[in-house]
């Protein structure tokens, strides 16, 4: 099993972070990827100890949309910053998570737009895949990833919530879409529906935690052992052994993340 989208550098796990990795491999986590933001300096700076503890996680490191606007009028220095971060951050194997959050608004939309358009140019240039995140702005995201004219599209729809149709349109445009603790909610029929019809080979699963507990652990805080229970969910829905599921998830990592 392998958590596609973790937050293990958060302040959330500063305390008991080798306990929660201790859990993770315990029930039988291979590996994770754990997401950074470029402007979180706290977070840059507890990676190292997430990657001692827990040999086999990867990173991701990029401009989430909620702070793009700190970035408004000086985007050119913010992109070369983060060349050299993904350059010189060990472990590093994506770059995300990026895209657009027309949700909870928190920076401007247009900033939002050039901020994910030049991050998806550097993903070109650098050959990494991208971690989106894409929150009420179906149209816009499929515009800006189509406008760079790569097709397949190297990266994954993370904490899919969207249209049957952007779903198609990812699998369509060659990336994997990736499911969190929603799908196990009990009103969350729709969005099962959309992971039945995801196939194997392009599936992935993540607890994005600390956020988006599964049942039966909704409300707490979330972490990456939790992630069987995403897991377990879909292969319920799908009618598959869940030791199947893992390990498709498992290849689709590796393929996608070279992991
Ligand atoms: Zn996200
Ligand atoms: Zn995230």
């Amino acid at each position: 099993m392998i958590d596609s989208h973790c937050h293990l550098a958060d302040e959330a796990f500063a305390a008991d972070l080798d306990q929660v990795v201790a859990r993770a491999r315990g029930a039988g986590l291979l590996a994770a990827l754990c997401v950074l933001a470029l402007d979180e300096a706290d977070e840059l700076a507890r990676a190292p100890r997430v990657a001692a503890l827990w040999p086999s996680i990867h990173f991701a490191l990029g401009i989430h949309p909620h702070q793009a606007g700190r970035f408004a009028g000086r985007l050119d220095q913010a992109i070369s910053d983060l060349r050299v971060a993904l350059q010189t951050t060990s472990g590093t194997r994506a770059l995300g998570e990026i895209g657009l959050d027309y949700h909870y608004d928190l920076s401007p939309r247009d900033v939002q737009r050039d901020v994910f358009r030049a991050q998806v140019a550097l993903a070109g240039e650098m050959h990494l895949p991208m971690v989106v995140h894409t929150r009420e702005a179906e149209a816009d995201t499929i515009a800006i990833l189509e406008e760079a004219g790569r097709k397949p599209i190297a990266g994954v729809l993370h904490c899919f919530t969207g249209s049957p149709e952007l779903a198609r349109w990812a699998l369509d445009s060659g990336l994997y879409v990736s499911f969190a603790g929603i799908v196990t909610f009990a009103n969350a029929h729709a969005l099962r529906e959309v992971a039945n019809g995801v196939p194997l080979d392009r599936l992935l699963v993540e607890t994005d935690c600390p956020y988006l507990a599964p049942v039966p652990f909704r409300g707490t805080r979330n972490e990456p052992a939790h992630v069987v229970e995403v897991a377990r969910t879909i292969a319920r829905t799908k009618g598959v052994p869940l030791d199947e599921l893992a390990a498709a998830v498992a290849r689709n990592f590796a393929e996608l993340f070279g992991a």
